[in-house]
């Protein structure tokens, strides 16, 4: 993950090593090869710029600190710039005063969301809470099914409409089982009266973004009012994630990003985008099938693992 945008940049900061001094052309040698390593990387090009224009800035500035040689200040100033578009602080869940908590998660299909479900659920478990997973995805036949698989893998309930499908109240819902509205609605009764302290939301998805799967998760949005709204995108997408992002942000807003498959082959523009583009914080990041491969996404680290 990263390699490339890792060895690229090493290695363009490399080569200040050893100046006493760097010149302007130095510091714009430097910044043109980091520029096209982060284009390479596919990250979005007015990301790009702007990280570029913050760096030839300050490094030709009078930043200054005694202790470190001049190599070394451009080395923390790009780090500190990757931090900042990387969100900066750690963004944790924002708990609701008076539970149950509610987290809807969108993004288009196969993005891993309803993995990204079952991982969200052990974590939190581990912390204590007593999640309760609802199936809104209706649209995608073995949808509900995969999601009470994941849901017995992550040891979680699930609220489903199909009768004989969910755990507890089943038959006795009423809710029309193509109306994931009405099954979110049912789901946060359900959390309420058997004492969930949060509700996961799963949603449907679509292979492209289009209207009826915003108007349909803006739907759910307005009935379960979540506490948050995490949007679900695959890291491999690269630059199409902002795109993607852009209309997700639009038709049904999030308040957080969770990027899935780092372990794939990630070039690293998804993660280094969305963030700037879509001004909301990346929260968590999942790297693999397995339920444990799923973490708080914390800035600082990621940038120190991109610059090796
Ligand atoms: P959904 O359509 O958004 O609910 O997506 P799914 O949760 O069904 O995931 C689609 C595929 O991606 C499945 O085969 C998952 O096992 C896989 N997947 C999800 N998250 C990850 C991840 O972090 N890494 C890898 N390698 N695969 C993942």
């Amino acid at each position: 993950m990263f390699d490339s945008l890792s060895d690229r940049l090493t290695g363009a900061l490399k080569d200040l090593r050893g100046k006493g001094k760097l010149s302007d052309a130095d510091i714009d040698r430097t910044c043109r090869e980091i520029r096209l390593a982060l284009l390479d990387a596919d990250v979005s090009l007015p990301v790009v710029r702007g990280f570029i224009a913050r760096i030839k800035e300050r490094a030709k500035g009078s930043e200054v600190s005694g202790a470190l040689n001049p190599a070394q200040q451009i080395v923390k100033i790009v780090n500190e710039e990757l931090v900042g578009i990387l969100g900066g602080e750690t963004r944790r869940i924002n708990f609701a005063k008076t539970p149950p908590t509610v987290i809807m998660l969108a993004g288009l299909q196969g993005a891993g969301k309803t993995t990204l479900a079952g991982k969200l659920s052990a974590w939190l478990k581990k912390q204590g809470h007593t999640p309760l997973l609802v199936a809104c995805d209706l649209q995608r036949p073995g949808a509900v099914s995969q999601l009470q698989i994941v849901g017995e893998r992550a040891n979680t309930p699930v609220f489903a409409p199909h009768p004989g499908t969910s755990i507890g109240g089943e038959g006795e819902l009423g809710v029309s089982a193509a109306d994931p509205v009405e099954v979110a609605r049912a789901g946060i009764a359900e959390a309420r009266s058997k004492q969930h302290d949060i509700v996961i939301v799963d949603t449907a998805g679509r292979l492209g973004i289009d209207t009826e799967l915003m108007a349909q998760a803006a739907g759910i949005r307005d009935a379960v009012q979540p506490d948050e709204i995490l949007f679900v995108v695959d890291a491999m997408i690269g630059q199409d994630a902002v795109t993607t992002a852009e209309a997700f942000a639009e038709g049904v807003g999030f308040t957080g990003v969770v990027l899935t498959k780092l372990d794939g082959d990630a070039r690293g523009g998804a993660a280094l985008s969305v963030r700037e583009v879509t001004g909301r914080p990346i929260m968590f990041a999942s790297s693999g099938e397995k339920l444990e491969e799923f973490d708080t996404f914390h800035p600082d680290r990621m940038a120190s693992r991109i610059l090796g």
